[in-house]
Parts: structure tokens; sequence; C-alpha cells
């Protein structure tokens, strides 16, 4: 894990909030790569969500909501965690974790096991982070960060449904900032403070929600291969039901190995019908939907995926993140860092590279490649430093591919069945290393199917 952090500050994939003073625990910065990266995750779900299938619309829900959502949500009652206070080190720490947090006076033992910890009995703590609306400070203008995107699709189901002209089964889908001032923000961007999600509500009929329960968790596990991280590497916790909210008829929770342990990527929870209930009863508005085919009313049941973006931006860099002995030119070996994102998902999808930055000629040629393939993809075009070292430096950001313009470029092939043919330029693929001669006037269809 620490090779990862250190590879992500030094190539600008994720810096920590506020830095030059001090920080501020957990809160962080995506970089120019990081949040290339983390762009292209949420971009790739929300078309798999919106795009690819007809039975989910989106939504953009603002961050501050009527206080009143979080009454009748539970939350301003219930979003709370167990907090222990140590009286030795004036740590505070989250009660059903001290097992797994290291003492600050003496890392080698938990909290609570070092013969000096005094931890208080467990207390509640609201996660949620208050601020207030309008100019003066007082319980009547309250508001709440959201602490999760979900709320805002219930209380908008409404106007979703009827503009949208859905019908059940259908979902909305919603990619957002939420806050939880959580206990012990840690291991890195896992645990934050400010975090996004991806979540999607699915609405569906009763008595349906156990079986759009297991499609979803198909969906999301197949959703997961599509960018790079193996069925294999993902656990799913069939949440027992001590372990549920009390109104969830089905949990599952999918959990990557990290390197600090198997932990949390998403839930997916078939809610019944608790959430539109509970506002459609608080705000004595009708959330409920009229099916036209059996002319019954009913509140519909849903069954919600979500996911963390920053959980599954760090996933991804676990999973690519490889060290490699190679040889070099020259017949030494070297550890090669690679990240070998999935192409869909990679901040860079291809490096520029002209053989030699003296040659006129190579340069003007590469920057016309750089050209013709900019509008199609990211491009990083690099002309300083042996050919070998470019390479290593785009795999270590994990560009999945990259372009030489040489001699051979603009004055033909040497020799073999390609002789004399010029505008061809070497292909070099990251994982394998494998490079091959491509015409200039292939690289753009060649390249836009392979990152899609
Ligand atoms: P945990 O048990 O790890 O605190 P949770 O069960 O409370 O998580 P949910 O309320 O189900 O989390 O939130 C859905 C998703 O949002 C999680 O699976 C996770 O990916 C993400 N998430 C929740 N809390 C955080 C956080 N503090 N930092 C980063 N991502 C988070």
């Amino acid at each position: 894990m620490d090779k990862i952090i250190a590879l992500c500050k030094r190539r600008g994939f994720v810096f920590q909030s506020s830095e030059i003073y001090g920080g501020l625990n957990g809160a962080w910065d995506y970089g120019p790569l990081g949040s290339q990266l983390k762009k292209n995750i949420k971009d790739h779900w929300w078309r798999a969500m919106t795009q690819l299938r007809d039975d989910i619309v989106g939504l953009d829900g603002a961050i501050l909501m009527n206080r009143a959502v979080w009454r009748a949500s539970g939350h301003e009652e219930t979003f709370n965690d167990p907090l222990v206070d140590c009286k030795t080190c004036k740590g505070r720490f989250r009660a059903d974790q001290v097992a797994a947090t290291p003492c600050p006076q003496k890392p080698s033992q938990c909290v609570g096991a070092g013969p000096d910890c005094q931890l208080t009995e467990p207390r509640s703590f609201n996660l949620m982070f208050k601020t207030h609306a309008g100019a003066v400070e007082s319980e009547d203008n309250l508001v709440y960060l959201r602490p999760e995107t979900a709320q805002a699709i219930f209380v908008q189901f409404r106007n979703v449904l009827d503009t949208a002209r859905k019908k059940l089964p259908f979902g909305i889908a919603q990619i957002g900032k939420a806050f939880r001032n959580e206990i012990n923000p840690r291991n890195f961007t896992f645990r934050s403070r400010e975090f996004e999600q991806m979540e999607v509500e699915f609405f569906v009929k009763p008595g349906t929600g156990r079986e759009w329960l297991e499609r979803w968790l198909e969906d999301r596990l197949a959703w997961y291969e599509s960018i790079g991280i193996p069925r294999k590497k993902i656990h799913v916790l069939d949440v027992p039901e001590s372990d549920r909210a009390f109104y969830s008829k089905g949990t599952y929770d999918l959990e990557y190995e990290f390197p600090f342990g198997v932990q949390e990527l998403e839930g997916i929870a078939y809610r019944t019908d608790y959430d539109l209930s509970r506002h459609q009863e608080a705000s004595g508005k009708p959330l409920d939907y009229f099916d036209e085919e059996t002319k019954e009313k009913f509140v519909p049941h849903v069954v919600e995926p979500s996911a963390g973006v920053d959980r599954t931006c760090l996933a991804v860099l676990c999973e690519a993140f490889a060290e490699e002995e190679v040889v070099d030119e020259k017949g030494n070996k070297e550890v090669r860092t690679v990240l070998r994102f999935a192409p869909c998902i990679a901040p860079i999808k291809v490096g520029v590279f002209p053989l030699l930055k003296n040659k006129p000629e190579l340069v003007a040629k590469a920057r016309e490649v750089e050209r013709l393939l900019r509008p199609h993809m990211a491009v990083f075009y690099d002309e300083s430093g042996a050919i070998g070292r470019r390479y290593r430096r785009q795999d270590e950001v994990g560009t999945p591919f990259g372009v030489t313009i040489d001699f051979e470029t603009v004055e033909g092939i040497k020799e073999g069945p390609m002789a004399g043919r010029t505008d061809t330029v070497t292909l070099r693929h990251r994982d394998s290393m494998v490079q091959e001669r491509v015409a200039i006037n292939e690289l753009v269809p060649k390249l836009v199917a392979a990152i899609r």
C-alpha cells in the first residue's frame, strides 16, 4: 500500500488536501491523472447505467436539502457510529473498529489492548456535517451536507416518474459528493470525510425485489470485471439479517481484497418500500405508482446498488499496480513499475514519441500523429529522454499504448514484405511490451476500438 500511495503522489494521482498547511484529515485532492481516472470511472458507470440500458434515467440532485428529508429518512436520529474516547492518549475511535485500529501510543497493539489504554463507554455520534443556509446561524436554518446521494432520488421520484414517463421496473441513477464526519478516516482514500458515490435506486413491483437483487448482483460484478477488477477478487458477503437495516430484505456487500484487508466496495440492498413510504408519510405527498395493467396503486419497492467512486478508484489502482523484472536494451535487469489499467478507464490512452528530438522530420511527423489522435482520445506527447525511459514513464501511469515515430516512418521500411512503405509507426503494447508496425492511417480505428 505504501508503494501505491507513493506512486499516487509522485505521478499526480492523489494529493493530500490542503497539504501546504499540514493537510486536512479525511479529505483528498485528485491531481491531473487521478481526476481523469476518476472521471473515466464515473463516465463508464454512467454510460453502463443510462446509455446501454433503457430502464434507468439520471438525476443530479443538490447537496443541500431541506432538513425534513433527513428527519423522514431516519438519518437525523440514527445515522450514528459508536464513539469511544481513550482517557490516556485522548484519541477518539469507532467502538466497533477498535480491534482493527492501531493504538496511537503503541502501534503494535490495537486500541484498548495496551496496558495504559482507558476507553470510555461507547456513545452515539451523528456522522452528518451541519451548516446553516442563510446569514443567521440558528436551529431554524440548519442544513446538513448530504451523507448519501440516494435521498434526492426518493424525494424526486414523483417528478421523474411524471416527466420521464417510465414504467416499473425502472431506475434513477446519480453520481455525486457525499459527506460523513467519520470518526477515524483511514486507509488512504478508502474512508474519507468527503467522497463520491454512484447510486441507483431501482424501483420494482412488490414481490419482485429478491429477484432484482440477484440480477443486480450479477450486473455489478460484470461491471467491475469490465473495468479490470476480476470476480475472484471480489468477495460477496450475504449480510446476515442481524446486521441489516430492519427494513432490508436482503443485502449483498461487494468486498475487494485491498492490501489492508477485505473491505466494502459497494452495497446492494433490497430496501422494500421503506424510503418512499417514509417520505410519502412525512411530506403528505403521494409517492405511489399506478399500474395500468393491473389497475393497482402501490408504493414501489427498491433495490439499491450503492458504490463509492473513491473506493472504486482505489481498488482499480491496487488491482493495476505491478512491479516486474525486465531486461533493458543493454541487457541489464531492472524493475518495471506498471499500472495495468483497463484501457477504457486509463487516464492517458496513448503516448506519442519521436525517436529523437533533434531530428525535425521525426518531430514534425510525431506532432502530426498527435494532432490526428487528439480528437479521439487522451494523448501524451513526450520527446525527452531515451525511448526506453519514455516507455517506462507511461507504464508507470498506466498508458496502454505507445506510438513511436522513427526513421522508417519518414524514409520507408528497409526490408521485409512492407519494404519501401512510408508513414508507418511502431505501436507498443504496455502489458506485453510487444511492438508491431502499423500504418498511420490505421491508428485511429485500431486504438478507438481498443479503448472503448
Ligand atoms: P462502511 O461500513 O465502510 O462505513 P457503509 O456500509 O456505511 O460503509 P454505505 O452507506 O452502504 O457505506 O455507502 C455506500 C458506499 O459509499 C460504500 O460501499 C462505499 O463505497 C462508499 N462510502 C461510504 N462511506 C465512505 C467513506 N467514508 N469514504 C469513502 N467511501 C465511502
